[in-house]
């Protein structure tokens, strides 16, 4: 390194790659035997044919030699031999940065067709980072990382446009099911769910996040979004700049722990999900205290769990699935997309090669904000629009924002009649959602199902004999068992000790009134996640219920009470299913 005429930008990058250089690294870097399975496995090599500059194994090597000059004996010892070589001027430095981010998404698809186990997009990556910690970037890198650096999100969006968005999709969600209980909740303290989203939903695709809330509405789920610290996309994992990516993910996580969520559900999105969920902790340094699941998982889980009915003839056109790199190959997202998929449409045609083998969208690796290597990027995505059209797919799928924006801009080019959508949006679309349940004086035709609430456990909190006696051959009729508490601290009593599925509360009980017994349930960590269905005579005490800004009851009901009153609405909150009279539909 004792060169004069060295750059003081190449000698920078040199002394810092000794800094990044880490087992699986230096394995990589030290690996290869140039036997050549790799170049195939390269939609730039595909669509290049007869450039071996577009070559994995010729593009890494660009990286290696300067490894093996200056990290490895052999290099120093027998450069000729190995074919080490030295970096020296800015112009090299701009060559290899056309090679590591114009020729390369870093989707590693060259590295699972590699028998020596070589990672190329790993040190492609960290070159990338060498680059950028000396200011030789494409001008959208540096714009995108100035922006999460400074804005704390990579497009840029203010926080008060992002909760402006927020409000308005919340708003657009109570005028389409004319409830105005429906919310988006933010920064509520001590959810189950918090959820992270990426900022190009905000700007371009807000039906998404409306999407989302529906179903995480219709699943009763207890869940809000952060008011900062939302974004869970990391311009870090494309621009190689460890410091950013570490930055960005801390934000994101110390937002969950300061909000006391349970679990960070993070939005659909390939690096998005990557970075926070797979590389986030490393780069930051830190170690979280709550999960962390790909929405994907969670609006699976629901359908599974119950929580949610989706009918899949609403989803009738032939669809096909687009992989996403960073979910798939390096995150082994493979089988509950697809699951999900075949739930909620019926008619799901596989794209070929799929799954690990399948082609990166084009746009991956930050590809879309390098504007300089458009054309290239389009010429190469020239296997995946074969793939596409091969399908005959209407609607190509995948779980990444990023992804919807190459694959759109290759449809575009290459003019094929095809959209693109996300699972978010089939599953809302599916969801199968419970009509309304009306308030008392409105008849609502409903057949009971036998002992639907078989092996329920319902707490009746009641002061008067009858109406207990009443409300609960009413509920044993359908199956549950009662068990029954005459005023407030009986309530608690029996609470703590059986922990019932739901219960029933009266708000206007002599001595501890059912206000307090409400919000000594709703505060008490053992029994704030049991349901309640208030059922009062006073309907002027509603608002000391409903004031409270967090927590609301999950059922109210008037009294007097009908059976049919009863049913339908433990029946909403336990999400069981009830059949129409005037519809066979199985709904929620
Ligand atoms: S397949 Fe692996 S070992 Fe062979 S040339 Fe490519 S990177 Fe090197
Ligand atoms: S990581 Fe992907 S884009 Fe980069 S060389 Fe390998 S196959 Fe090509």
């Amino acid at each position: 390194m004792g060169n004069n005429t060295r750059s003081h930008k190449a000698e920078k990058v040199i002394e810092r790659m000794g800094t990044k250089l880490n087992r699986q690294m230096v394995t990589s870097l030290a690996g290869c035997v140039h036997c050549g399975m790799c170049v195939n496995s390269c939609h730039y090599v595909l669509a290049n044919p007869g450039d071996p500059t577009y070559a994995p194994v010729y593009k890494a090597d660009q990286i290696r030699k300067i490894f093996k000059r200056h990290y490895d004996w052999t290099g120093s010892v027998f450069p000729w031999w190995v074919k080490s070589k030295s970096l020296f001027t800015d112009e090299e430095l701009e060559e290899l940065k056309d090679i590591v981010f114009g020729k390369c998404t870093n989707c590693r698809r060259c590295s699972i067709n590699c028998p020596m186990g070589v990672d190329y997009a790993t040190f492609n990556r960290m070159a990338r980072g060498l680059l950028v910690s000396v200011g030789v970037m494409p001008e959208g890198v540096a714009v995108v990382s100035k922006d999460q650096w400074e804005i704390g999100n990579q497009m840029g969006v203010l926080k008060e446009d992002y909760l402006e968005t927020l409000e308005w999709m919340e708003e657009e969600l109570q005028s389409e099911f004319d409830d105005p209980e429906i919310k988006i909740p933010i920064d509520k303290k001590n959810c189950d769910i918090v959820y992270s989203i990426n900022p190009r939903e905000v700007k371009y695709d807000p039906r998404t996040i409306a999407d989302a809330a529906k179903i995480f509405h219709f699943a009763g789920e207890d869940w809000t979004m952060p008011s900062e610290g939302w974004d869970m996309t990391n311009f870090g994992l494309f621009s190689g700049d460890d410091e950013l990516g570490g930055s960005v993910a801390r934000r994101l996580f110390e937002k969950t722990e300061e909000l006391g969520g349970k679990k960070l559900v993070i939005s659909e999105c390939g690096h998005g999900y990557r970075s926070t969920r797979c590389e986030g902790q490393n780069w930051g340094g830190v170690e979280i205290p709550f999960e962390m699941e790909s929405s994907v998982n969670t609006m699976l889980r629901y359908i599974k769990e119950d929580r949610i009915k989706v009918d899949k003839r609403r989803n009738t056109e032939l669809v096909t699935f687009h992989d996403s790199c960073n979910n798939a190959r390096s995150c082994g997202l493979y089988e509950e997309p697809r699951e999900l998929l075949n739930l909620v449409c019926s008619n799901f045609q596989e794209m070929y090669p799929n799954r690990a083998e399948n082609y990166c969208c084009t746009g991956g690796g930050g590809a879309m904000s390098m504007s300089e290597y458009t054309n290239r990027r389009l010429k190469s995505a020239k296997i995946k629009a074969e793939q596409l059209k091969a399908t005959g797919a209407s609607i190509v799928i995948t779980s990444c924002h990023n992804c919807v924006d190459g694959l759109t801009d290759l449809i575009r080019h290459y003019k094929l009649d095809m959209q693109v959508t996300q699972l978010v949006n089939l599953v809302s679309n599916a969801l199968v959602v419970e009509e309304k349940v009306k308030v008392p004086g409105i008849e609502i035709p409903v057949t009971v199902e036998d002992e639907e609430f078989k092996g329920r456990k319902i707490l009746v909190i009641d002061d008067e004999p009858d109406f207990i006696t009443y409300i609960s051959t009413l509920l044993e009729d359908n199956g549950a068992t009662v068990i029954k508490a005459y005023d407030g601290e009986e309530a608690i009593e029996l609470a703590r000790k059986e922990k019932p599925d739901l219960m029933t509360l009266d708000i206007s009980m002599p001595g501890k009134s059912g206000v307090e017994v409400f919000d000594y349930f709703r505060t008490d960590r053992d029994l704030k996640s049991i349901p309640i269905c208030i059922i009062t005579g006073k309907p002027e005490l509603r608002k000391l219920i409903y004031e409270r800004p967090e927590n609301p009851p999950e059922g109210y009901i008037d009294k007097p009470i009908t059976e049919r009153e009863l049913i339908l609405n433990i029946r909403k909150i336990f999400e069981v299913g009830y059949h129409d009279e005037q519809s066979s539909e199985k709904r929620l």
